[in-house]
């Protein structure tokens, strides 16, 4: 059985326990580093990159018991006219709005709750008011396993239809966020509920399986940069794994620059970065639109700034709401891409970074479009750009013709 490495002090752990977290410093645990070698093509995701992945702990050797609901595969597009006005031609977009419940968390759920069913477990739960909550809620379904959704009380009743869906256990709790978080992580193994949070280890694993891919995409090269839309930073976390993995590997000859993009109104990570510190600066309040990329105490946050410290080629970048929504209207306005403005956030920021030099027009940029269009109506519903003209059939032909 793989073992699980403390991303903090180090310590080794025993993997065939379920925790997501070292007993001796709290922080995050990780999957030890895979053997490598072959990429099965036409294989669903976790068979696909069974070698680069924990094989044994997540019970892929009898393929017909591997979970799967179509997930990855996503497309890779040239973002040919936004890319030539901002100056970056060669800007590109992972649309992981394409993946089964609309969102990237997909790659991480298939293989948390494998992990959960190869451990004998039959429910599997989440903290979480979106994407992450429908991702999981769905997986459990497909491995007829008890789903349990663990969300903030005063969750808008609009988030709440995608995930009630697939009919999870659904509570809603007062109180701190960040203190659900761990108290779910505390009672899961009391009640035999496997929580897969952002940060669990298994769930990087299949999150990883994103910088796999871009790999296997462009034809087994990674692009100069990749810009990320980030909250709790297990997404960053995860993609670079997989690309320290490939250079581990000897795959790759350098490590794409790795550009993390939250919120400006909530950007704890960010705001450590700039400081020079290694803790996540608090965050008091929220305010921004694009609530999937402001966690204002962020899991991962640690983990991803140490990682920066001592020379892993990481930076961040926060975005206004002004900045997402114009990268938003631009996406499905001139490219036909509609991506939530949490999504959205990563244009936007490669477009800043284009204006200041960091990124050059040479440099080959793959932003990360994590979610869906559908998965957050608000700006369509708030802001009423929907125009809807009427008439009859007989004054058809003549608006048709005044309008064309
Ligand atoms: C979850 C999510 C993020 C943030 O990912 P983290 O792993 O929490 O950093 C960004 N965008 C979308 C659409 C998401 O659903
Ligand atoms: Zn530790």
């Amino acid at each position: 059985m793989e073992s699980l490495v403390c991303t903090g002090c180090r310590r080794e752990v025993d993997g065939r326990l379920w925790q997501a977290r070292c007993p001796e410093c709290g922080e995050p645990l990780e999957v030890t580093a895979p053997p490598g070698g072959t990429v099965r093509d036409g294989a669903p995701l976790l068979e696909r990159f069974a070698n680069f992945l924990p094989a044994r702990s997540l019970g892929l050797h009898d393929p017909a018991a591997v979970l799967t609901l179509g997930e990855g595969n996503t497309p890779l597009l040239p973002l040919e006219t936004i890319g030539k006005r901002i100056g970056l031609p060669r800007l590109l977009v992972k649309v992981e709005g394409a993946n089964p419940t609309g969102s990237f968390k997909d790659r991480g759920s298939v293989a948390g709750v494998q992990r959960a069913r190869a451990l004998g477990f039959r429910a599997v739960g989440t903290v979480s008011t979106g994407n992450m909550a429908s991702s999981m809620a769905a997986y459990a379904a497909r491995a007829g396993m008890r789903g349990v959704v663990l969300v903030s009380a005063t969750i808008p009743r609009a988030k709440l239809a995608p995930i009630a869906a697939y009919n999870p256990l659904l509570i809603g709790v007062e109180g701190d966020y960040g203190r659900l978080y761990h108290l779910s992580l505390e009672l899961g193994p009391k009640l035999g509920v496997a929580f897969v949070n952002s940060d669990d280890p298994y769930r990087v694993e299949g999150q990883k399986t994103l910088a796999l891919e871009l790999w296997q995409q462009l034809r087994r090269q990674v692009p100069d940069a990749v810009v990320v839309p980030v909250s709790s930073g297990g997404h960053m976390a995860a993609l670079l794994k997989g690309f320290r993995e490939l250079y581990a590997l000897g795959h790759i000859e350098r490590l794409p620059r790795l550009i993390g993009v939250p919120a400006a109104g909530c950007g704890p990570i960010a705001a450590a970065y700039r400081l020079g510190s290694t803790v996540p600066v608090p965050w008091a309040e929220v305010r921004t639109i694009a609530k999937a990329i402001a966690n204002p105490s962020p899991p991962s946050g640690r983990r991803l700034l140490q990682a920066a410290r001592s020379g892993a080629p990481l930076h961040f970048l926060s975005v206004t709401d002004d900045e997402i929504m114009a990268a938003y209207w631009q996406l499905s306005q001139e490219e036909g891409i509609f991506a939530q403005p949490d999504a959205a956030a990563a244009v936007a920021a490669a477009h800043k970074l284009a204006e200041s030099g960091v990124l050059r027009p040479d440099e080959t940029v793959v932003a990360i479009l994590t979610g869906h269009g559908t998965k957050d109506l608000t700006p369509l519903e708030s802001n009423a750009p929907v125009r809807l003209r009427t008439c009859s059939l007989d004054e058809l032909p003549g608006v048709l013709e005044s309008a064309l």
